[in-house]
């Protein structure tokens, strides 16, 4: 297997992940490389990450394997991003082909991840098989071609050994537990770990050895065995878990975060609404098909195309998220359309509009 590269980016990922699944993507943008991809989501707040990009020759690493990525949202399938390791395949052939290097080169991380994290071939999915259908990512999905892969990999495992002794320092993972054992979040940094575990009187553990860290114990906590109230900030950190909705409003609001309920709807938020931002179109693109506000969402039905190359690029404010990858906006020739822009280099999702 290539040499796996890392550049970690400081935004856009989860505090914890719980590796269940591996979910395949495609880079929807034409020659861009890994090694590309890891410095631009290195380099800013792009509303999405992934935790590997492969490319024909490269191997680049981006979200800790333990940290969840924006890769897959909150799907309505058992898959999202904090049980998931998420790779990108970038596109070097032409018309946006995954090379069968780079296919290649993906399978081989993703047997030897599989192996690390005792993942399944059941638990294999393309992007496509976790989101609405309207994101054919990889773009071969929904052909034979996924089955061979699938085939590919299935192979690659039996071939992968790796020692089960590998974790090096940079591996070492707080965890902290309820005194009932669930897992309420995952730290690299011992303090952050330690003042979760004090708010919600519980432990740390640490990963090497699933030794007992330290512990916020006390004996009103033992008898708590479930939790009612989680409080997140906006990018999914986890504050605290409570059963007492008062303590929960009382953190949230102390860090204008998320109150959820135990079935993860929003109870209350305190976050500031500053919008959804704007889409910006980047001007390589010379055209960019729109679609009626509620779909289809695809080339058939398509109202009209924008040309942000003729414009120096373009900026629209985001109204509203339609699905994934889909936003709502207006626009001077079509009025009120739905445009596609998955989270690759040919549009960027920012608070101002950059164009
Ligand atoms: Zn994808």
């Amino acid at each position: 297997m290539k040499t796996i590269q890392r550049k970690i980016s400081p935004y856009n990922h989860y505090d914890y992940n719980n590796p269940k699944f591996l979910v395949f993507h495609y880079v929807g943008a034409q020659s861009s490389t890994a090694a590309n991809n890891a410095t631009y989501f290195f380099n800013g707040d792009r509303q999405a990450s992934a935790h590997y990009f492969v490319d024909d020759n490269e191997i680049w690493q981006s979200v800790e394997d333990l940290c969840g990525a924006w890769s897959v949202g909150n799907t309505k399938t058992e898959v999202n991003n904090q049980n998931s390791i998420n790779i990108e395949m970038c596109c070097m052939g032409t018309n946006l082909l995954v090379t069968e290097t780079t296919e290649n080169n993906a399978i081989e991380l993703g047997a030897y991840l599989m192996k690390k994290y005792n993942i399944s071939m059941a638990n294999v999915r393309s992007h496509y098989d976790v989101t609405d259908k309207c994101k054919l990512c990889p773009n071969f999905a929904n052909t034979e071609r996924w089955n061979t892969f699938k085939n590919k990999l299935q192979a690659k495992l039996n071939n992968t050994n790796i020692s089960t002794n590998n974790s090096t320092s940079s591996d070492v993972i707080y965890r902290v537990k309820l005194a009932n054992g669930e897992q309420i979040g995952a730290f690299r940094n011992l303090d952050s770990a330690k003042n979760l575990a004090k708010i919600n009187k519980c432990n740390v553990y640490s990963s090497v050895d699933n030794g007992l860290v330290v512990s916020y114990v006390t004996n009103s906590a033992v008898a708590i065995k479930t939790i009612n109230y989680r409080v997140k900030r906006k990018n999914g950190e986890q504050l605290g878990a409570f059963n007492s909705l008062d303590n929960a409003d009382t953190l949230a609001k102390a860090n204008q975060a998320i109150i959820y309920d135990s079935n993860g709807n929003v109870v209350k938020s305190y976050v500031p609404d500053t919008g959804l931002g704007y889409l910006n179109l980047k001007p390589h693109m010379s055209s960019w098909r729109v679609y009626p506000v509620d779909g289809p969402y695809t080339i058939n039905y398509a109202v009209g195309a924008l040309a942000p190359a003729q414009y120096g690029g373009l900026s629209y404010k985001i109204l509203e998220k339609k699905s994934a990858d889909v936003y709502k906006i207006k626009t001077e020739r079509f009025g009120v359309v739905a445009i596609y822009a998955p989270r690759d280099n040919d549009s960027s999702i920012t608070e101002n509009p950059i164009y």
